[in-house]
């Protein structure tokens, strides 16, 4: 156990203080989304109050002030993830979230497939027989832009199987990774199984083979402590609203080097050097070159408040604390007739337990837990893969977030042991 104070943390979250249907709110979605502290809230409204306008323009003490906060908030977040931040050698870019980071670099990969006047830009080109790996687990927001970077470039589109508990097969690396392999992208932790992947056996085989390695931390970043660099991935995607941040902003790291070297995905605003009628445009070093138009400055400012509140509570702090809900949650398989979708037991995963209960439609499962106050996420978390793995289209997915007591998962738990009784299965 640790020191730090988790009733208090929780207390710091406003939304979390209501009754829901004549119930106290129990809020175990957070792998949806996660609710906000108030200086999360405050961060955004005081931006807006004090030094609101457009960063990286004009010569007005606002813009400078404003341009001084936005570029502040990449340095606390660069620290939350292990990335450099310090000026010419930044690898932290502003994205609008996971999916845009994700899809930023596959249309990058396709941009560099073509190249500009017809010349690949070789480093990140793909071409028929090339192979793409992604896994079975995959949320639909890593599996679709490369799916779909694969059919626009001939590339082969391969996949990670699944272990019956829907780990990802990373014992499998050396095979389905090959020479011919250019781009790996997987789940640091599954977003429906809860399972940390040992991504440590895939970096080294893709790198072996000259492929790039993209993670998705979307569900890591908020949990665990994460070293991008300890852990030599190429590039990874997040979002803020899964970290106690605003929704509508994101980050990807890049190593610096392939930031330097990718060819931008959008284009627009504010990444460009020099623009011609009659040649081709040159544009910006990293991070610009990959925001183009105007930022989400308030929410980034936002997301660095969050970032450095994740850091003073201390993320080993958080995993422990979450770690203790996760192992009550899991009492939901001890349930007759309830199946847990992932890991039983409570090693190398997280606090997001999904779950399936025998001859009970999880929307059913869904309103009846709401009828007591405690949200829950139904359905298949934008993940239909890995719910076929386990015979299924849909499943109850309970998920922690460090504002969560035992308390909570207990009532889950009671809850769950009401549904089929309360179905007449
Ligand atoms: N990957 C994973 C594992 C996720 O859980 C999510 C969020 N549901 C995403 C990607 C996409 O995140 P967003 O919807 O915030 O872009």
């Amino acid at each position: 156990m640790t020191d730090v104070d988790f009733a208090a943390i929780r207390r710091q979250f406003p939304i979390l203080d209501q009754s829901i249907h004549g119930h106290p709110l129990v809020y175990l979605d957070s792998a949806a989304t996660s609710q906000k502290p108030q200086c999360v809230i405050d961060a955004e409204s005081e931006f807006y109050r004090t030094i609101n306008a457009g960063v990286h323009r004009g010569a007005h003490e606002l813009a400078a002030r404003s341009t001084m906060a936005f570029e502040e908030a990449r340095a606390k977040v660069a620290r939350l993830v292990g990335a450099n931040s310090e000026e010419g050698e930044e690898e932290i870019v502003v994205t609008a979230g996971a999916t845009a980071g994700l899809n930023l670099l596959a249309t990058a990969f396709g941009n560099a497939s073509v190249g500009r006047g017809g010349k690949p830009a070789q480093r990140f080109a793909l071409k028929p027989g090339d192979e793409i790996v992604v896994s079975k687990a995959e949320h639909h927001s890593v599996l679709l832009p490369f799916q779909e970077l694969a059919y626009r470039t001939g590339a082969t589109l391969k996949w990670f199987d699944l272990a019956e508990d829907g780990r990802i097969r990373s014992d499998t690396a050396d095979e389905v990774i090959t020479e011919r392999t250019k781009v790996v992208a997987i789940t640091h932790v599954g977003n429906t199984t809860g399972a940390i992947t040992d991504i440590a056996p895939i970096v080294r085989r893709a790198h072996e083979v000259g492929a790039v390695f993209i993670l998705d931390a979307c569900q890591s970043v908020p949990h665990l402590k994460v070293d991008f660099h300890a852990m030599d991935v190429d590039f990874a995607a997040w979002s803020a609203h899964k970290m106690y941040g605003p929704t509508g902003v994101g980050f990807l790291y890049g190593k610096r080097e392939l930031l330097e070297a990718l060819p931008p995905a959008n284009f627009g605003g504010s990444m460009v050097e020099l623009a011609w009628m009659d040649k081709p445009a040159e544009y910006m070093a990293p991070p610009a070159r990959f925001e183009a138009g105007t930022q989400p400055v308030a929410q980034v400012v936002a997301a660095g408040v969050a970032a450095d509140w994740m850091r003073e509570i201390g993320m080993e702090n958080i995993e422990a604390h979450e770690k203790t809900i996760a192992a009550e949650l899991l009492k939901l398989g001890d349930i007759d007739g309830v199946r847990i979708l992932g890991p039983r037991e409570n090693v190398d995963r997280i606090g997001t337990v999904a779950f399936d209960v025998q001859g009970v439609h999880p929307h059913d499962v869904g309103q009846f837990i709401d009828s007591l106050g405690i949200a829950i996420r139904v359905g298949h978390h934008c993940a239909q893969p890995v719910h076929r793995h386990f015979g299924l289209y849909a499943s109850n997915r309970a998920s922690t977030g460090v504002y969560n007591s035992i308390e909570d998962a207990q009532a889950l738990v009671e809850a769950v042991s009401k549904v089929r009784s309360f179905f007449k299965v």
